[in-house]
């Protein structure tokens, strides 16, 4: 039994930013029974650190996606526990990252901004969230990102060096990815069709990729900051209790 649990009232609640938190899937990379979004960071988990920087930010609709198996654990552990009270719903996620995204934006049909940010970046600051959100508002699409410190190397299968990008024009992302409600969802239920339709999808590994897909909309990078790590492997937990204290 799949268990959902939506606020009453949600639809009269919509605010004009809502934000979707991911925590679905499972981190292969974490060597660890506990997802990584649920591990131990400072004493709290790691999704905990997500959902309430959206929460301090002012969001009233948050949406946690999760594992389909964790939506009660979630909602109990997680948002009543922390008192998260601008969780406004829990649902369960799908296999890749794009289905537990569409799930998410099923649920938030009426917001105008959404910003989409993995659980696994716990250390999302205020201030990135402020630039993205004025960011969005004129923009339409606004993903958070860091200019790349090293030189970075395009290769072929056999790990030839093909290409090295001029360093100044290439960006690691990050998410919150931010964009207009209608222009994301109509993108996201563009490439749901193609896919249950047959067509071969490209490997979706962040939402701008959808935009990019499946329309002609430009996205604006934003600067963020090198703290705003993806918690993957131990040793980020490390690193991410070290910022945590600084
Ligand atoms: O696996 P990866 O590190 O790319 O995951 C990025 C984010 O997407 C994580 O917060 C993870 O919980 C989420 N995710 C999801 N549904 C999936 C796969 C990943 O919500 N099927």
């Amino acid at each position: 039994m799949i268990v959902v649990y939506i606020k009453e009232g949600l639809e009269k609640t919509m605010s004009k930013y809502a934000a979707i938190v991911l925590s679905a899937g499972v981190g292969s990379r974490m060597k660890s029974d506990i997802p990584k979004q649920y591990m131990d960071l400072a004493g709290k988990p790691v999704i905990y650190y997500s959902l309430k920087a959206f929460e301090d930010a002012g969001f009233s609709s948050i949406v946690l996606v999760c594992g389909k198996d964790d939506v009660e654990y979630c909602q109990k552990n997680i948002v009543e526990k922390y008192e998260l009270k601008n969780v406004a719903a829990v649902v369960p996620g799908g296999k890749e990252r794009y289905h537990s995204v569409f799930e998410g934006l099923k649920v938030l049909e009426d917001a105008d901004y959404v910003f989409i940010h993995d659980g696994a970046r716990p250390l999302i600051s205020q201030e990135v969230i402020k630039r993205l959100k004025d960011a969005v508002v004129k923009e339409e699409a606004a993903i958070a990102g860091v200019l790349a410190k090293d030189t970075i190397k395009i290769v072929d299968e056999e790990a030839y060096v093909t290409d090295t990008p001029e360093r100044q024009y290439v960006w690691q992302v990050q998410t919150p990815q931010c964009f207009a409600f209608p222009i994301i969802y109509d993108a996201y239920k563009s490439i749901i069709q193609d896919e249950e339709e047959g067509w071969t999808l490209p490997k979706i590994t962040d939402d701008a990729m959808v935009l990019e897909y499946a329309t002609d909309h430009e996205v604006k990078m934003v600067e963020a900051d090198y703290r705003n790590i993806k918690i993957t492997t131990p040793e980020d937990l490390v690193i991410a209790e070290a910022f945590l204290r600084v």
